[in-house]
């Protein structure tokens, strides 16, 4: 790692993740792993999380033993924000209103609340002048043309009025304003663009579909796939995503000058393919229902979105990813634990 960090033992710590790492969204599913993976590699951190869908059981053990600093409150609110800023040497900004299903039942909640959450962290890292590391989504480069998506491509190609383009909408801003202010010199800061991102933890209520074919599968017999299952995905485990994260947050003076990073797997799987490897490890049926079906007439869906990953590789090398058997195999573990004891969430 050369001049941008120290070795302590089998573990390099980057500048930024010498003092405090603020992680924002840490209870969610993507934010749990990755606060994990930084205190594995030595770093301090702090959550902040408004508990709105993430989960503190999660981090429950780290926050005992006093690896995490848990603040429950909302970037959105002033206060809140600049608590959760103090003395931290970097920001990475996972706190989002997230999932197709929830942003198609308030799109405009998703947009509004979206932009003023990265808005008002950039302000912070700004102020304090920390490095941000931002979570857009591979949504921003709309439905596509069916060949692996690159950083450069053009967004929103092909996107139509479909309410869920407003998610992307809010991300494509967040990492317009991190890029304008990062190429002013006014801060150090990337926005990574995450595809399909799996993993045991994640819960089928916001519409992820690995977790929701597992469910399907467990609890039902039969799996749902939504449009005829010719549409092409990748899918990362969380723990490969989280390793990329903080492979960048170490390497913050090389590349953090408002560049954006495609982060997932390249391996391109149809939709169908995928609930045939539940199917094939359960016995369930697999059966189709038009889109429209479940997310009304105007709903949008991307035919192929599979990322061009040169960039990413580039800045931190290439890891052998977790197999998607493996993450299948996982994602079903979960399932039935979760159908033989659910958790019931208290009403808010
Ligand atoms: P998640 O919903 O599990 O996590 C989001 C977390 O943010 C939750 O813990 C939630 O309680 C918290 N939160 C929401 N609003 C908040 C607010 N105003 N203040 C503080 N906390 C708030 O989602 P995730 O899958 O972990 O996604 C993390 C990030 O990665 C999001 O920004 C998401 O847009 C992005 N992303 C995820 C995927 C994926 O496949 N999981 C794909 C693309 C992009």
């Amino acid at each position: 790692m050369g001049d941008l960090g120290e070795e302590r033992g089998a573990t390099v710590v980057g500048a930024a993740m010498e003092g405090t790492v603020l992680v924002t969204g840490g209870a969610g599913f993507v934010g749990a792993t990755l606060v994990r993976e930084l205190v594995r590699r030595g770093a301090r951190v702090r959550v902040l999380d408004d508990l709105s869908c993430g989960r503190l059981e999660r981090i429950a053990p780290e926050v005992r033993s006093g690896a995490i600093e848990f603040l429950r409150g909302s970037v959105l609110d002033r206060g809140d924000l600049a608590s959760a800023v103090r003395d931290v040497s970097a920001i990475v900004h996972l706190a989002a209103i997230v999932g197709v299903e929830r942003v198609v039942r308030d799109p405009e909640r998703a947009l509004l609340e979206n932009v003023a959450g990265v808005r008002a962290v950039l302000g912070e890292a700004l102020r304090i002048g920390a490095p941000l590391v931002f979570a857009s989504s591979s949504e921003v480069y709309g439905p596509g043309d069916g060949r692996a998506m690159r950083e450069d491509d053009e967004p929103l190609r092909g996107a139509g009025d479909s309410s869920r383009w407003s998610y992307a909408v809010a991300k494509l801003a967040g990492e317009r304003m991190i890029a304008a202010a990062a190429r002013s010199g006014a801060v150090r800061g990337i926005s990574l663009r995450f595809f399909n991102t799996t993993g045991p933890e994640q819960t089928p209520d916001s519409g992820m579909v690995l977790p929701r074919f597992c469910a399907d599968a467990v609890e039902r017999g039969t799996i749902t796939v939504h449009g005829d299952g010719s549409q092409v995905r990748s899918f990362s485990h969380v723990a490969d995503v989280a390793a990329a994260v903080a492979d960048l947050l170490q390497r913050v003076d090389a590349t953090f000058d408002g560049r954006v990073f495609n982060v997932g797997s390249g391996r391109a799987v149809s939709v169908l393919e995928l609930a045939h490897l539940v199917a094939a490890r359960t016995g369930a049926s697999v059966r189709t229902v038009p889109h429209a079906d479940a997310f009304g007439p105007d709903f949008e869906d991307v035919r192929h979105r599979v990322p061009d990953l040169a960039a990413l590789r580039d800045a931190i090398g290439q890891r052998r990813p977790v197999p998607l058997e493996l993450v299948v195999d996982e994602a079903l573990v979960a399932a039935r634990q979760r159908a033989s004891s659910p958790i019931v969430l208290a009403a808010p």
